[in-house]
């Protein structure tokens, strides 16, 4: 039995049509109206498991005006289902809006977990590190991707955008400036289809392979790029110690470290140590 007045947000496959749940194809032949982002998408997708639905389109564009009709239905007691072409719904596909007005109305809404492209790609892709930062799609300009991308030097989680085939190349070169040749990158094309390929390398190594083949550059992508390394407490990055080793040719050794701590933000006992052996390095006893 389903929930009167209640919006279900349900999750469709990336790919694979076996790619969804019971719950969600139960609750998609019950309910009295689906929400989906392209009918056709996804009337194919339920045709495949036998199930008939009664339509309504809610795109980026409608998403507003579909939404009064929408809390109109709940307000009668019905129940209605979101779909998007793939994935979760709200994940770099419209249904927050939605979502948020349905809950401020006060009626259920009622998640129905399945497939996401980035969990999917980030649980095959073999990283260590437990901590991510999903982007979803860059700027399409290369200044403001730049740009974007420059803000997130620093970021230690993983990060993981989402990208389309005709930009590929340029998002990884702009990846490449920013971040260095050495950071690695995984890319995920095309999960659970036909040409499914998860590639591991050096944003160097890994442009190289995407130029060396067209056929790598079709399809759909997840970007994972590994964080910058986590420097440890007690270690003093190459521009801190720069700073303190010009310092310390102007400085007594106290205001030195005291201006590096204010101008690095780096630790100032660790400051303090390197330059008790910088000192000691130049002036050996
Ligand atoms: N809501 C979806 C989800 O939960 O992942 C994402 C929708 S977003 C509009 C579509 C983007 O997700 C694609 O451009 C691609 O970057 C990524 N994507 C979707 N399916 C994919 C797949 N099978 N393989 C790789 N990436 C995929």
């Amino acid at each position: 039995m389903l929930e009167k007045s209640a919006l279900y947000v349900v999750a469709t496959p990336i790919g694979n049509l076996s790619d969804i749940t019971l719950r969600a194809l139960d609750i998609l032949a019950k309910v009295d109206v689906v929400a989906a982002e392209h009918i056709q998408n996804s009337k194919h997708l339920l045709a495949s498991h036998s199930i008939s639905a009664k339509w309504i389109s809610l795109h980026q564009h409608n998403e507003t005006a579909v939404t009064d009709k929408i809390l109109a239905l709940l307000a009668s007691g019905g129940c209605v289902a979101l779909v998007t072409d793939a994935g979760t719904p709200g994940i770099s596909d419209p249904g927050a809006i939605l979502v948020q007005r349905v809950r401020a109305q006060g009626y259920s809404v009622i998640p129905i977990p399945g497939a996401n492209a980035a969990v999917c790609a980030l649980s095959a892709a073999g990283i260590t590190n437990p901590h991510f930062l999903f982007y979803g799609f860059l700027p399409t300009k290369t200044g403001l991707r730049q740009r974007e991308l420059t803000a997130l030097q620093s970021q230690t989680n993983t990060l993981i955008f989402y990208e389309a085939p005709h930009r590929i190349l340029e998002c990884v070169t702009d990846m490449l400036v920013v971040f260095g040749p050495q950071r690695q990158l995984t890319i995920a094309r095309e999960l659970t289809k036909l040409f499914e390929t998860i590639h591991v390398g050096t944003l160097q190594e890994t442009l190289v392979w995407l130029q060396a083949d067209t056929n790598q550059q079709k399809g759909e992508f997840v970007l994972l790029l590994s964080g910058a390394e986590i420097l440890d407490k007690s270690e003093v990055s190459e521009q801190a110690r720069h700073t303190l080793t010009c310092l310390l040719n102007e400085l007594p050794l106290k205001q030195a470290v005291k201006l590096t701590t204010e101008i690095t933000g780096e630790n100032k006992n660790s400051l303090y140590q390197l330059a008790l052996d910088l000192k000691a390095a130049k002036y050996p006893e």
